[in-house]
């Protein structure tokens, strides 16, 4: 007879956890309960050699310093190393393109929180996208515990007592304990569940596309708020940045469309010339901005994580980070729930999960809607009030440390894998 130790879990008690969304998000889920030995099945839409493809998605992340620990702790970091740029420090000033920006600027140094002469962590790394989903579709083949159905689309669920059918697309249904929705901004799942969402669009767009530039960056990221909204210049391992350029929602078409020597005057421009000589290499990507809050996470049978739950701006560089929150929190109540013998989809174990996470997720979509609506216009009393505004978090150390914390996901209770734990 095979032995179990006390931390390992009798799967074959529990029907398989069904996620919908083999995203950033739902991919680290995934790992994080397979690890642990409960079953997962992923069921992604689009094939995993498109979503890997350069051409798919141009993003770069701004992984927190508590996201980093994460995945440590899932034994991910040694293949995402080698892509992830460390963040030592971030500038953020006001400015327009093709003017110098304005004096009063803001610098996060992480150094400054450095009270006992510990080595200090960076405030963060940038890593492509593209590299993030390789390194996660790669360490769900080495898990037995996890099965990968791409490319095939979740239709909806169909509730019952002690299971829930989740209906994929000219396939016969799966019978879960508990089926997560990791399917995205546009989510489906959550459509057919009946959850409802609040929230507004910017009517802006963010352009992205990759920069080579003359001289090093040294890791400095460089937040650069024009009028019609927040300019990202964002370190890349090599003399590389990424950029996030946030352009009204009738503009940014515009650009998108220009020829490359217009593009790369316009991007110029905005993006000055303390780095030598700048050239846009790579295509470029457009983004639609809002916000978009789920007014619940969970049902019986059913949790929403990531963007599904909560869709935020990407000025503060938090979205992904949030997301990974979720995936911490949520896998600590599975796994945990599964020790002690509960049905995982018992809506009193997922309103745990809903508790610690929501209030967190709504502070920071607040702070960054606040942060959009001060950054995006270019009324004069409006522009003075926050060059003034810069000047003094400038100037208040324990102001700009809290920042700090934040950026770095450091900030309230958290789940033993933010720490760099195992669960
Ligand atoms: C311009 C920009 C820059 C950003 N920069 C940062 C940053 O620096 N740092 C940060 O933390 N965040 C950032 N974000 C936010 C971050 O990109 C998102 O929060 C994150 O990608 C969300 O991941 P997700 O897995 O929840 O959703 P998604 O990436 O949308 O994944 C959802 C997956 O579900 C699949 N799917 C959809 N419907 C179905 C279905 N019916 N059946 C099966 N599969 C389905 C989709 O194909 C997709 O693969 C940025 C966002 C933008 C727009």
């Amino acid at each position: 007879m095979t032995q179990t130790t006390e931390t390992e879990i009798p799967t074959s008690r529990h029907a398989p956890i069904v996620i919908a969304g083999g995203g950033l998000v739902g991919m680290t889920l995934a790992i994080a309960l397979a690890a642990e030995r409960l079953d997962v099945v992923v069921v992604e839409a689009v094939p995993f050699d498109i979503t890997t493809a350069p051409e798919f998605d141009g993003r770069v992340s701004a992984i927190s310093a508590s996201s980093v620990r994460l995945f440590r702790a899932l034994g991910l970091w040694d293949d995402l190393a080698p892509h992830a740029q460390p963040i030592n420090d971030i500038l953020v000033s006001d400015g327009r393109p093709g003017e110098a920006p304005s004096p009063m600027t803001l610098h996060f140094d992480p150094r400054a929180l450095n009270i006992d002469g510990q080595p200090v962590e960076p405030l963060g790394h940038l890593i492509e996208n593209r590299h993030m989903r390789q390194a996660l579709i790669e360490a769900t083949q080495q898990l037995p515990h996890i099965k990968i159905m791409a490319p095939a689309s979740v239709t909806g669920i169909d509730q019952g007592a002690a299971s829930v059918a989740v209906m994929i697309r000219d396939q016969p249904p799966i019978q879960a304990e508990l089926v997560i929705a990791a399917d995205g901004k546009q989510s489906p799942l959550r459509k057919a569940a009946g959850i409802r969402t609040i929230g507004w669009n910017y009517k802006q767009s963010a352009i992205v596309t990759t920069v080579e530039h003359e001289m090093p960056h040294h890791g400095m990221a460089h937040e650069l708020f024009l009028p019609s909204g927040p300019f990202a210049i964002l370190p890349m391992v090599g003399n590389r940045s990424s950029i996030v350029w946030t352009e009204t929602g009738d503009l940014a078409p515009r650009f998108m469309k220009l020829p490359d020597a217009d593009f790369a005057h316009e991007l110029t421009r905005r993006f000055g010339a303390h780095w030598g000589r700048v050239a846009p290499v790579g295509p470029r990507w457009c983004y639609p901005l809002g916000l978009q809050l789920a007014r619940g996470y969970v049902l019986p049978r059913l949790a929403l994580i990531g963007d599904a739950a909560h869709a935020i701006h990407p000025i503060a560089g938090q979205g992904f980070n949030l997301g990974l929150r979720d995936v911490a929190a949520l896998a600590q109540v599975l796994i945990e729930g599964a020790r002690l013998g509960r049905d995982l989809g018992d809506v009193h174990l997922l309103k745990t999960y809903e508790r610690w996470r929501r209030a967190d997720n709504v502070t920071l979509a607040a702070a960054t809607d606040g942060l959009v609506r001060l950054f995006s216009t270019d009324l004069a009393p409006v522009r003075l009030m926050r060059d003034m505004g810069l000047g003094l978090v400038a100037q208040i150390a324990p102001l700009k440390n809290l920042f700090m914390r934040h950026a770095m996901g450091d900030v309230g209770a958290k789940p033993k894998l933010l720490d760099g734990l195992p669960v």
